[in-house]
């Protein structure tokens, strides 16, 4: 009997769990075994995290729940590093302790995600509060549950991820003094009508905008800025994601950030039985723009890996989708919402939904998006197919 495809997906967010479900959906198990390796046992849905952080409690999704009766086999652990060249990942228990152990891949999907720039200005580490995972968002609960009233909340970062921290902790303890730190005009990057709601709610939800100022350093009660301190009794930090330096520890080719290169079938570009989706893969988008890392542009890359996977396994066509933008959903707490449409790629069009409607609308995407990983083998029909090729080694040439 031919020895089954070893597939090993790490990283089991929005796109590594969306890629094993696909994998399961498209291959059959005699010719592969598809393992999915994380280290949390729960799905995070991290859209939510800014409502997990604001003390709402979003529903548990055990993994072992999700992927019952599907041919993916889980492994909770945590990744410590991986051999591209031994096709090896190393593996410890989810803590991080415990003896070390390598798994064996004839082809990796690389789905760790991505984390918050802790090291983005002295301070940050030791004084900020982060909302890009589980923990950290849990940890900033506890402390503005503690807060009593009157105390000041700075947010830093008036990207979609700062706008929505600052809103949902506005709207659930109007007793506290919010601010948001803004590098350039708050909602610069919106259309005139979607800038003009955004300051509508935040005038509503007595937010105060410091707008085109930049931290540059936190300390544990206030933030630093060209223009002065600005009081903090906790800082929020949401500039920006930074990947997980596991990706760059290897001979994979990656960008100056640490994202894995790869070509439009989300192979590497330097190792063709490596596949890298979501936040952890450089990839290029319309225009030739890399894409943002978010969930609605990260899932495409999950779709298409499993696709170009499955059909070089199995001699079928390769998938030819291109990742293009339609609108950017952002929540501004649960009443007020805000979509704005885009063009391909990624610019403001000047149409915005606005008010409850858009809130509701977020909600389905956010609803939508998990009901995707939650289910991994409905939706699509299943197409599975028989492997025919050789498994794809190191060395060959990606196509
Ligand atoms: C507050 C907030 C709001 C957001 N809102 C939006 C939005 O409205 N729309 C949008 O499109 N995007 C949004 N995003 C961005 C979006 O959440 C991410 O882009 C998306 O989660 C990336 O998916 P991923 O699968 O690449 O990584 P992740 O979802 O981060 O999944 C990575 C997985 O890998 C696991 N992992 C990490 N390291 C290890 C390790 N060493 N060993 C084992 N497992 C590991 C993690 O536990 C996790 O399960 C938001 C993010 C945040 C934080």
């Amino acid at each position: 009997m031919q020895q089954q495809h070893r597939i090993i997906v790490i990283g089991a967010g929005y796109t590594g769990a969306s890629a094993a479900g696909r994998l399961a959906r498209r291959l059959r198990n005699e010719d592969v075994s598809i393992t999915l390796v994380n280290a949390e046992p729960d799905f995070v849905e991290r859209v939510r995290m800014h409502q997990l952080a604001a003390g709402q409690d979003l529903r548990p999704r055990p993994f072992r729940e999700m992927f019952a009766g599907t041919d993916v086999q889980l492994r909770l652990a945590k990744v410590t590093g991986i051999d591209v060249d031994h096709r090896t990942v190393s593996v410890t228990d989810p803590n991080g302790a415990g003896e070390p152990e390598d798994l064996e891949y004839d082809t990796l999907v690389y789905a760790l995600g991505s984390a918050w720039n802790a090291h983005a200005v002295p301070g940050a580490a030791e004084h900020a509060h982060d909302i890009a995972g589980r923990p950290g968002a849990l940890r900033l609960r506890d402390r503005l549950a503690a807060l009593a009233p009157g105390e000041p909340v700075v947010v830093v970062g008036g990207g979609l991820t700062g706008v929505e921290a600052a809103t949902e902790i506005a709207e659930t303890r109007p007793d506290l003094d919010v601010a948001l730190v803004a590098r350039g005009a708050l909602g610069d990057w919106l259309s005139p009508k979607g800038a003009r709601h955004l300051r509508k709610v935040f005038a509503g939800l007595k937010i105060t905008a410091h707008e085109h100022t930049v931290a540059t350093a936190v300390e544990a009660d206030h933030v630093t800025t060209a223009e002065g301190d600005i009081p903090a009794a906790i800082t929020v930090w949401t500039t920006g994601f930074a990947v997980h330096p596991i990706a760059r520890a290897t001979a994979l080719e990656t960008a100056d950030n640490g994202q894995i290169v790869v070509d439009a079938t989300m192979r590497s570009a330097s190792h063709p039985d490596v596949y890298a989706i979501g936040d952890a893969a450089l990839v290029a988008g319309p225009g030739d723009k890399p894409l943002r890392m978010s969930c609605a542009s990260g899932v495409p890359t999950a779709w298409q890996a499993a696709d170009a996977i499955a059909a070089r396994l199995t001699g079928g066509k390769l998938p030819t989708i291109s990742a293009r933008y339609f609108n950017q959903c952002v929540s501004l707490g649960r009443k007020e919402g805000l979509i704005q449409y885009v063009t391909a790629d990624d610019r403001a069009a000047s149409a915005a939904l606005t008010g409850r409607l858009a809130a509701f609308y977020k909600e389905l995407v956010c609803k939508g998006a998990a009901w995707g990983v939650a289910n991994p083998t409905m939706g699509l029909p299943t197409r599975r197919r028989r492997a025919t090729g050789e498994p794809v080694r190191a060395g060959a040439t990606a196509a």
